[in-house]
C-alpha cells in the first residue's frame, strides 16, 4: 500500500530545514541573483553540509542520515521552495555519489561515502561528471560508438588513464569527489562501452575549466572539466567494466523524480506568492482575489503543482520499494513537473501584473529558474523520446 506517512524525526527535519532555507539561504540567493554578492556562497552551503543536507540518501553504517528517496526529495524541495540554485549544490551531492550507491560495491561505498560523511574541513561536495560538449542527450541513449561520451578511460596496467573534458558540471568548481562517465570500450555504444568512475579534486592533469554564467539557479556553478592524462587507480572503476548506461538509467530513476519534486515545490511557491498578493492588490474597488478570471487562474496553479507533487512522490516510493525504480515513472514526473513549474511562474506573473516584471519582486527569478528543470537531467523532449521508445515496445503503462 502506498503510504507517504512521515515519522516525527522526519517531519522536524524537514521543518528545520525549511526554516534554514527561508531564514538563511533564500537572503543569499536573492543577493547573488541581483548581483549584490558574487562567488560561491561558501559560509550558507557550509551550514546546510553541517545540517546533512549532503549526506541524506547515505546509508546510515557509512555515516549519512539514511533517509530514503521520498524524504530526502521533501527536504531537497524545501530547499528548492525558496532556492533552485541551493536545491542544486545539495541535490548534486547526491547525484554525484547515486552512481556509487547504485552500481559500488561493498567496499567502494564503504570508503568513499565514510568519507562524505566525515570529511573535516565542512566543505564537501560531489559532483556528476556526465555531459561533454558533444555529447548531452545522446550520453543517455547513443547505439552507435561513434555518437556519445568521447572522454576515455584506457587501461594502462593496474590503472585507467582519462582523456577528455566534460561540461556544464554543476558543482564542478566547488566539488571534492566527483563520478565521471567514460569510453571504456571505444567498439561499443553506451550501453556496453562506458563506465563509471570516482575520483577526487586536485589529481595531476585535472583541472576545472570556463565557469559558466546562468539564466537562473545562479548560486550553484556550472563548469568544464578537463582531463589529461589523468590517472586513476583500478579500484576507481564502479562495478563492472560496461555498465556505464545502465547505472545511469538507474540514477535517473531516483534523478528526474527529485528533479520533479524541485520543481513542484518551485510551481507551489508561485501559487503561493501570487495568492498573497492577490488578497492584497486592489483593483475595481475589490481585493483581485475576488475576480473570477484570477481564481481560476490560481486554482489551476495549486491544480498543476499537487500534481507534479503527487507524479513525483510516486515515483519516488517506487524506486524506495522496488528499487532502482521505474524510469518512466521518473520521467512522467520530471517532464510534468518541469513544465507546471514553468506554466506556475508564468501564471503568476499574469496575476501579478507589472510588478511581477521588476526585479525587486521574486516572481521574474522563479520564472528564470523554473526553465532549467525542462533542460537538465535529460531535456523533457528527449524523455519524452525514451519513453516513446518503451511505448513503443509494449513496456509502457
Ligand atoms: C545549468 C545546468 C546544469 C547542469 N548540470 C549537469 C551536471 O551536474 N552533470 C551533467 O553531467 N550534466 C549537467 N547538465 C547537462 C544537462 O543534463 C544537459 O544540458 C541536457 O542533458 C541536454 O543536453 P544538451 O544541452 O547537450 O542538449 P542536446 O543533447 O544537444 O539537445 C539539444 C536539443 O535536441 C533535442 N534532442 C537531442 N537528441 C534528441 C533525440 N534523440 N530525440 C529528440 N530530441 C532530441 C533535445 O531535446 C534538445 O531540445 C547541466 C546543464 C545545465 C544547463
Amino acid at each position: 500500500m502506498i503510504d507517504f506517512s512521515l515519522t516525527r524525526d522526519q517531519e522536524r527535519f524537514i521543518d528545520a530545514i525549511d526554516r534554514f532555507a527561508r531564514m538563511e539561504l533564500e537572503p543569499v540567493a536573492r543577493a547573488l541573483d541581483a548581483g549584490d554578492s558574487k562567488g560561491f556562497p561558501w559560509d550558507a552551503a557550509a551550514q546546510g553540509i553541517e545540517l546533512g543536507l549532503t549526506r541524506m540518501a547515505i546509508p546510515e553504517p557509512y555515516g549519512g542520515l539514511g533517509l530514503d528517496m521520498v524524504t530526502t526529495a521533501l527536504v531537497l524541495g524545501r530547499v528548492a521552495y525558496y532556492d533552485s540554485g541551493f536545491a542544486d549544490v545539495f541535490g548534486a551531492t547526491a547525484l554525484g555519489y547515486l552512481p556509487l550507491l547504485l552500481g559500488g560495491d561493498g567496499e567502494q561505498q564503504e570508503q568513499w561515502l565514510t568519507r562524505t560523511c566525515e570529511d573535516g574541513s565542512g566543505r564537501l561536495l560531489w559532483a556528476f561528471a556526465c555531459t561533454e560538449p558533444g555529447s548531452g542527450s545522446d550520453s543517455m541513449s547513443a547505439k552507435d560508438p561513434k555518437h556519445g561520451t568521447r572522454t576515455t578511460a584506457v587501461r594502462d596496467g593496474d590503472q585507467w588513464v582519462v582523456n577528455g573534458r566534460k561540461c556544464f558540471i554543476t558543482n564542478g568548481g566547488e566539488a571534492g569527489l566527483f563520478t565521471l562517465l567514460a569510453r571504456t570500450d571505444p567498439a561499443r555504444g553506451q550501453d556496453g562501452g562506458t563506465s563509471w568512475f570516482v575520483h577526487e579534486a586536485g589529481l595531476p592533469g585535472f583541472s576545472v575549466g570556463k565557469f559558466e554564467s546562468k539564466m537562473g539557479h545562479r548560486v550553484s556553478s556550472v563548469t568544464e572539466l578537463i582531463y589529461e592524462d589523468v590517472r586513476l587507480p583500478g579500484e576507481a572503476l564502479i562495478g563492472e567494466p560496461g555498465n556505464g548506461a545502465l547505472v545511469l538509467e538507474n540514477v535517473v530513476s531516483a534523478s528526474d523524480p527529485i528533479i520533479g519534486l524541485l520543481s513542484a515545490s518551485l510551481a507551489e511557491r508561485a501559487v503561493d506568492l501570487a495568492e498573497e498578493y492577490a488578497r492584497q492588490r486592489v483593483q475595481g474597488g475589490r481585493p483581485i482575489i475576488e475576480h473570477q478570471l484570477i481564481q481560476r487562474k490560481l486554482v489551476d496553479m495549486r491544480i498543476r503543482a499537487q500534481a507534479a507533487r503527487w507524479l513525483a512522490l510516486h515515483a519516488l516510493w517506487t524506486f524506495d520499494n522496488f528499487p532502482p525504480g521505474d524510469i518512466s515513472l521518473g520521467i512522467y514526473a520530471k517532464v510534468f513537473a518541469s513544465e507546471a513549474g514553468v506554466q506556475n511562474a508564468l501564471a503568476a506573473m499574469d496575476v501579478v501584473g507589472g510588478y511581477s516584471y521588476m526585479r525587486d519582486y521574486p516572481f521574474e527569478k522563479l520564472l528564470r529558474d523554473a526553465k532549467l528543470n525542462t533542460i537538465y537531467e535529460g531535456s523533457n523532449d528527449m524523455l519524452r523520446h525514451m519513453a516513446g521508445i518503451r511505448m513503443a515496445e509494449g513496456g509502457l503503462r
